[in-house]
């Protein structure tokens, strides 16, 4: 049976248990699906080092060599063996902790030593190294590249570890090199040099050499990289053949909002992308625009203007943010910039109770709601508008393709989408995440703004910071404490936070302090925002739920606690709560003694430049793939197997043309020799993470 058709069950090595946890854990569900599963690196079984050749602590290496003498340290639990490994000139120590009573070690015996050597006071030592006697090493284990697979928790407990992965995908090598259908066409193949799929397959998993391997994982990129596109460019020429609503007029709501409400005179660049989308407006061509604009530059105001244009012509618009703590402040906001009008502005978030919901579903459905703010509750079906012309998307990296092609169903049209960013966003995540939009940029900050401040310290220094926060509140200003938290480690960190928040409370028991962080129910968040935002508390300790769009102009200190853990796009958009008053206003980064060279460089720019793009750009450099799509990927119209927005991005510009040729002579993709095109957009598109896990 074709493997694509082939239930993993069936798979030799898999067995309805294993079949179970690869269903779960990595939605493999045919044996073509496990083929799909590609190692995230390799190790060189080929080479064999000298111990002196050592010079990292990540790289696998083979030593072959002998054991010379070994002894335990400790008793019971704590007992460990330590042993001296020699490879004729060099000795090297290798250390056991668990299991210590079944390692048998025997002298005058040639050993293959396999393993990640680590470093230890200064010296390289090997922990657990798999040790084979010489005449036990198959010759398979000593060539070529290993290849490694990602498992979960969960498959590692079931006995699903890479070895494991790599044995079912062995299992199944007689039945792939029968040859799998390819899934880019000939043509393509030829005209970009590209390996043929039952190839790549064949050389990703089990390569001949580097060289082969990696023709094999750029063809994979490719084809990741070329259906992503294709739906992205599919979608923009379709939307280039549907209308859009045209918004001719600027209105009563407009110019009364301009001439009597608007606090300060628009920047500039204001001005300029506020004529950009009243451009798009009125064109009769459904909009889709992205506005950039650093931390701070005003983007609410020209969305609120947008709003009242669609309003002035009759429609209705909505906001969305991507935190509930941010749409309150929008909604706080704009009530407030619209006090004198008769606009009516809602809010529509996770915390809408059923009861509020009744009323405001059929005044949203009469029309009697001219704006509604609010996090992706808003995209939700039950939510219908009587005639919704614009949405607007504050924020958000993470609201892509796949997010904003829902929004089309929510008139008869679709909608002008406007998406709001602050990230300065490298080209290749653009074409890929932004790939079918127009940019407008703000590249001016309202006048009057001083640079914040930046400055690094180590915790030693805690007691003078204490000193400057307190002379900061007495002089009448608002602090930030900023604590890092990840999901992976979220109850240590909430203890970290926890833990702070006391100390602060202990340091200053004449001040008032706030806590927020994204466990608590969205009411007490709400309400220890309301606080610090009224100026009731002086000091607000967070996680990075703040990161993102709050605005307090009275704050003027952003502390960022454990500094190190942050990646330079957040502490930059951290830095950017402060800095938004009059006042001078200072970030102050705090990590540990002892860092990474990299770690210094990230505290080096950001107390360097505040600006953006800069910071953006070195982000890139400095970090690997990986985190980038860590965060992003939720935005992609697929999931990305090994592709890398962050390192492919040559490869990605090959694969866009790739794409718009094929859409270029055949927009809708009807003709006979691209169905198999449609086909496989259709496969891929059920595999997408759930919309509704994306918040
Ligand atoms: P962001 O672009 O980060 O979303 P905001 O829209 O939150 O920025 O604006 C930041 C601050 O600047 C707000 O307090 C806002 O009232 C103020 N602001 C916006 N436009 C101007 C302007 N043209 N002149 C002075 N202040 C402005
Ligand atoms: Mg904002």
């Amino acid at each position: 049976m074709e493997l694509a058709h082939r239930d993993i069950v069936y798979c030799k090595g898999v067995g309805t248990k294993r079949a179970d946890i690869l269903r779960k854990e990595l939605g493999v569900i045919t044996a073509m699906d496990i083929l799909r599963i590609y190692p995230y690196k390799y190790i060189d079984r080929s080479r064999f080092y000298k111990i002196h050749e050592i010079e990292d602590e990540d790289t696998y290496v083979q030593i072959k060599g002998e054991v010379i003498e070994w002894h335990t340290i400790g008793v019971g639990k704590a007992q460990r063996l330590s042993a001296t490994f020699t490879d004729g000139s060099h000795t090297v120590e290798l250390v056991w902790f668990k299991g210590v009573q079944y390692v048998k070690l025997q002298q005058h015996t040639p050993y293959l030593l396999f393993g990640k050597p680590s470093r230890f006071n200064h010296e390289y030592n090997f922990v657990h190294p798999e040790l084979t006697p010489w005449n036990k090493v198959n010759p398979e284990m000593t060539q070529g590249l290993e290849p490694y697979y990602n498992t979960t928790e969960a498959m590692k407990r079931a006995g699903v570890n890479s070895k494991a992965v790599r044995a079912i995908i062995l299992n199944l090598l007689p039945d792939l090199k029968l040859g799998v259908p390819d899934v880019l066409g000939a043509d393509i193949l030829q005209k970009w040099h590209l390996m043929p799929l039952t190839e790549a397959l064949l050389q990703v998993h089990f390569p001949k050499d580097t060289i082969s391997m990696q023709k094999a994982r750029e063809r994979l990129k490719f084809e990741e990289l070329f259906f992503i596109q294709l739906q992205i460019l599919r979608q923009m020429k379709r939307r280039e053949q549907a209308e859009g609503f045209i918004m001719p007029i600027v209105g009563r709501h407009f110019n009364h909002f301009y001439r009597d409400c608007l606090p300060f005179e628009l920047t500039n660049a204001q001005k300029r992308v506020l004529r950009e989308i009243q451009g798009d407006l009125k064109s009769g061509k459904q909009m889709n625009r992205l506005l950039q604009g650093d931390v701070g530059s005003g983007k609410t105001l020209v969305a609120l203007l947008s709003a009242l244009l669609a309003i002035d012509n009759g429609y209705q618009a909505c906001l969305m943010a991507p935190t509930e703590i941010l749409a309150n402040q929008h909604f706080a906001t704009i009530r407030e910039l619209v006090k004198g009008t008769n606009i009516e502005v809602s809010l529509l978030t996770g915390s809408t109770t059923r009861k509020q919901r009744e009323i405001l579903h059929p005044a949203l459905r009469a029309g009697a709601i001219h704006l509604l703010i609010g996090t992706h509750a808003l995209i939700e079906d039950e939510v219908l508008f009587a005639n919704l012309g614009l949405v607007i998307v504050d924020e958000q990296h993470r609201f892509g393709v796949a997010q904003r092609a829902k929004l089309w169903q929510k008139n008869v049209r679709p909608p002008h989408v406007l998406v709001m960013t602050a990230t300065p966003i490298p080209r290749t995540l653009a074409m890929t995440l932004y790939g079918d939009l127009r940019v407008s940029i703000i590249d001016e900050l309202p006048p009057g703004r001083k640079p914040v401040q930046t400055f690094h310290y180590s915790i030693a220094k805690r007691m003078s910071i204490n000193q400057f926060i307190s002379q900061q509140i007495d002089a009448g200003r608002q602090v930030y404490v900023v604590y890092p938290l990840i999901k992976e480690n979220e109850q240590l960190d909430l203890l970290d936070l926890q833990n702070g928040y006391n100390e602060l409370c202990e340091t200053f028991p004449n001040y008032r302090i706030s806590m927020v962080h994204g466990q608590m129910k969205a009411k007490d968040k709400d309400e220890q925002m309301q606080r610090f935002v009224s100026g009731m508390t002086q000091i607000l300790v967070a996680t990075t739920v703040i990161e993102v769009g709050v605005n307090v102009p009275n704050a003027s200190v952003m502390v960022i606690e454990n500094a190190e853990r942050f990646g330079l796009s957040q502490l930059h958009q951290l830095r950017g709560r402060v800095g938004r008053g009059a006042d001078q206003s200072y970030c102050l980064l705090l990590t540990k003694m002892e860092l990474s060279a990299d770690t210094r460089k990230r505290m080096d720019i950001m107390v360097a430049t505040n600006d953006g793009f800069r910071i953006a750009e070195a982000d890139l450099q400095l970090r690997g793939p990986g985190d980038l799509e860590g965060t992003q990927q939720s935005g992609l119209p697929f999931d990305l197997k090994i592709a890398s927005l962050s390192t492919d991005g040559q490869l990605l510009e090959v694969a866009r043309q790739a794409a718009m040729e094929i859409l270029d002579a055949d927009p809708l993709l009807e003709d006979e020799r691209n169905q198999m095109y449609r086909r496989q957009l259709d496969l891929l598109r059920q595999t997408v993470t759930n919309w509704s896990d994306i918040s």
